[in-house]
């Protein structure tokens, strides 16, 4: 099998068009089953809907529609493993020796999971090679290493001495989004295994794969039984609400659209539910007269285009000093034009398919509001050499509006609207000017100005000349309507575990 994938990794970077394997044509034409209780499993409603490919729009595979007999089961199953603490109660140490093994496992089986994420979501196999699945392994490394350093607290005061330590919460829910699904999916896994926690996750039915193959790999890590379980099947009133809806969840770990969070927020009522919600965005990039301009347009084009625009951080507006509007403008679009949109499966391709049809027509929807004095510079429609699929070209718009809901919605796609601006003060409140309260990324050789424009922008994250730059021990989460809690280091940490203080009076 390794060498099989070292030739299969060859094969991704020799930049020819990858013919997908036999083994993964042999596991895509087996339907995709629950995982439960270390097995897969048929869905009791006996129900499967098709998994297709955004960028060929053939279908991939069939996958098992969960019902809520489906979801009582998982979570039992999950309750049954915390109960009999072969992972609750195991030392912390031994927790992570496992985990870390789930992230060497990913990094052994990068080539064929980044294959199954392109087929899944659309996009480039140099993205999700190169990016998606060894940061996805890199959660389990973080984590487990990150986890293991954390002190146990002691206070003496007198007679008397108080130790606090964590606990585990018991059965966990991870709800996750279609737009990074094994990165997201770790990113809520890791932390949640390390703290002792067992898991029901479900992942976006657009983008179920990675999750499949990821299951079995943690029978070769050696979890427990019942620690570690996935369901299948949609989100409103089906697997996903009757999972949230459920009272014996002791915390709901979820990642999508504001709008979804709203709903989750109701079902989560029944507990009362510990939550984390990240949510929507509508980013922004800000670009002063004295920005090192070259620098400053290659990030924005990565910020509007990676991922085809489909990331939470991007930042589709773009706002540039009235002094540098015009420079940045045109190697804005110059570059823009020459980004290589096109098959998935080639590693020279830096731009796939959008998550699928409905998706692509609700951004197209935006695109056809534009009317004069709005522009669309670059783009707008499907690029003229590719027949059929999600795609759609790099698109640039101009003059939008501020109450335009180009400019307000989260559009989520490669659509990015320039708006030039003179002031400071002026900026700081356009950029506010949305529900969403995510990124920003700000761009000056005034680290004055800077901080104050960053300290002065409703948001969860800034970066200055840079975006994108993580560090998996900063607080990561939104402020407005971009999220509840904030995950990341300890705040995942805390999010997913209990603080236990035992106070001993010392006799005398
Ligand atoms: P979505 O909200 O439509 O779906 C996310 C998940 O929630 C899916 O698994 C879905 O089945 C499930 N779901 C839907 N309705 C549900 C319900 N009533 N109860 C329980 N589960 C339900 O989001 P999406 O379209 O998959 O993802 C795109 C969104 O995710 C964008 O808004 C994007 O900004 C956001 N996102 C945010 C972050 C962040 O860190 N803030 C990261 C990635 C994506």
């Amino acid at each position: 099998m390794e060498t099989q994938f070292k030739v299969l990794e060859d094969e991704i970077i020799s930049g020819r068009d990858i013919v997908v394997p036999e083994f993964l044509k042999s596991w895509l034409s087996k339907p995709k089953l629950n995982f439960i209780g270390n097995e897969p499993c048929e869905s009791n409603s006996k129900k499967v809907f098709c998994n297709i490919n955004p960028a060929s729009e053939e279908d991939l595979c069939w996958v098992v529609m969960s019902d809520k007999v489906d979801v009582e089961r998982a979570i039992k199953t999950a309750r049954e493993a915390f109960n009999r603490g072969e992972w609750a109660q195991l030392p912390q140490k031994e927790r992570a020796r496992i985990v870390k093994r789930l992230g060497d496992l990913i990094l052994e089986h990068r080539a064929p999971l980044a294959i199954l994420e392109s087929l899944d979501t659309g996009k480039p196999i140099f993205e999700t090679f190169e990016g998606d699945i060894p940061r996805a392994a890199n959660n389990f490394h973080f984590f487990s290493q990150f986890a293991e350093e954390e002190e146990k607290l002691v206070f003496e005061n007198g007679q008397d001495e108080h130790t606090s330590f964590r606990e585990p919460l018991g059965v966990v829910a991870l709800i996750t989004p279609w737009n990074l699904p094994l990165y997201l999916e770790t990113w809520k896994i890791a932390p949640a295994l390390m703290m002792g926690n067992s898991i029901v996750l479900k992942p976006s039915e657009l983008t179920p794969l990675t999750a499949c193959y990821f299951a079995e790999l943690t029978l070769q890590a050696g979890l427990p039984s019942g620690v570690f379980n996935v369901i299948h099947g949609f989100g409103d009133k089906a697997a996903g609400e009757f999972l949230v809806s459920d009272p014996g969840i002791d915390a709901i770990s979820f990642t999508g659209e504001t709008s979804t969070g709203r709903a989750i927020m109701r079902s989560a009522a029944v507990g009362p539910t510990r939550i984390s919600f990240e949510l929507g965005g509508k980013g922004a990039t800000v670009i002063f007269e004295d920005a090192d301009l070259e620098t400053a347009v290659q990030e924005t084009l990565r910020a509007g285009f990676r991922n085809q625009g489909q990331i939470c951080l991007a930042t589709p507006r773009v706002f540039v000093h009235e002094k540098v509007y015009g420079k940045f403008r045109d190697l804005f679009v110059e570059k823009a034009k020459q980004i290589k949109v096109g098959n998935p499966l080639n590693y020279m391709t830096r731009m796939g398919a959008l998550i699928g049809r409905e998706h692509w027509e609700k951004v197209m929807g935006y695109v056809c509001r534009v009317e004069a004095p709005m522009n669309i510079i670059t783009g707008g429609d499907r690029p003229r050499e590719i027949k059929r699929g999600a795609f759609l070209a790099p698109t640039v718009i101009e003059n939008v509006p501020l109450d335009h809901a180009i400019s307000r919605d989260e559009i989520f796609g490669p659509v990015v609207s320039l708006y030039s601006f003179k002031e400071e003060v002026e900026v700081v409140k356009e950029v506010n000017s949305t529900q969403y309260g995510l990124s920003a990324s700000i761009w000056t050789q005034d680290m004055n100005r800077a901080q104050r424009v960053s300290k002065a922008i409703h948001v969860g994250l800034v970066w200055i000349n840079c975006w994108f730059a993580r560090d998996l021990r900063v607080p990561f989460g939104g402020q407005k309507r971009s999220g509840v809690g904030r995950e990341g280091g300890k705040h995942s940490l805390d999010f997913f575990s209990e603080w236990k203080s035992v106070c001993i009076r010392r006799l005398s």
